[in-house]
């Protein structure tokens, strides 16, 4: 099946980390899980949240960090951050919901944690409740061309799935007699 492409416009979120204003207080972490609670709002747990503020008092640094992508293993190699002249634990920035470390994982069934961006919200809660503007939501329209082949493939597995169970002749009466109904 020769693969098209359609071209469709797509919104892409993101949430701008000024370092430099972040002070630590953790409110992000309070929103979050209070939103993502069940029943919604009805508690909140920062180890719960989806965006996990790294605390470096004694080295003088806050870093808000956004759950990412879940990833059955760790990582082989570590990279390791030296920020003015400081340096950072190999899995401190990650985003990623791994096996190696307890930071974005639901604390009762250890499921993971993503950030949905506050689906459904007109902007981040994370970001209306920063009062010290640490955190900058911005939105940009992309276009992005999809090929439509997917949906067709989609389609074919699922009629050979049928045809495998019913048989082909009596799939094609289906459609037959559903096309004469409606
Ligand atoms: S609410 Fe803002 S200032 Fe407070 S910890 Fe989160 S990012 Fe930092
Ligand atoms: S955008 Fe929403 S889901 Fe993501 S970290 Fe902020 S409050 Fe949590």
């Amino acid at each position: 099946m020769k693969a098209e492409k359609e071209k469709k416009k797509k919104i892409i979120k993101t949430i701008r980390i000024d370092v430099d204003k972040c002070n630590g207080c953790r409110a992000c972490e309070v929103i979050c899980s209070a939103y993502h609670a069940d029943p919604k709002y009805s508690s909140n747990n920062p180890a719960r949240s989806r965006i996990r503020v790294i605390r470096e008092p004694l080295r003088d640094i806050y870093v808000p960090v956004y759950a990412g992508e879940y990833t059955v293993a760790e990582c082989a190699g570590r990279d390791k951050y030296i920020i003015d002249g400081k340096e950072y634990d190999e899995c401190s920035f990650c985003r990623a919901s791994c096996p190696s470390r307890v930071d974005f994982k639901e604390p009762d069934s250890g499921l993971p944690l993503k950030c949905d961006m506050c689906e459904g919200e007109d902007e981040p809660l994370c970001v209306k409740w920063c009062l010290a503007d640490a955190l900058i939501y911005e939105e940009r329209e992309e276009e992005i061309e999809e090929e439509v082949e997917e949906e067709v493939e989609d389609l074919e597995v699922g009629l050979e799935a049928l045809a495998g169970k019913y048989g082909m002749q009596k799939i094609l009466d289906t459609v037959a007699r559903m096309s004469k109904e409606g």
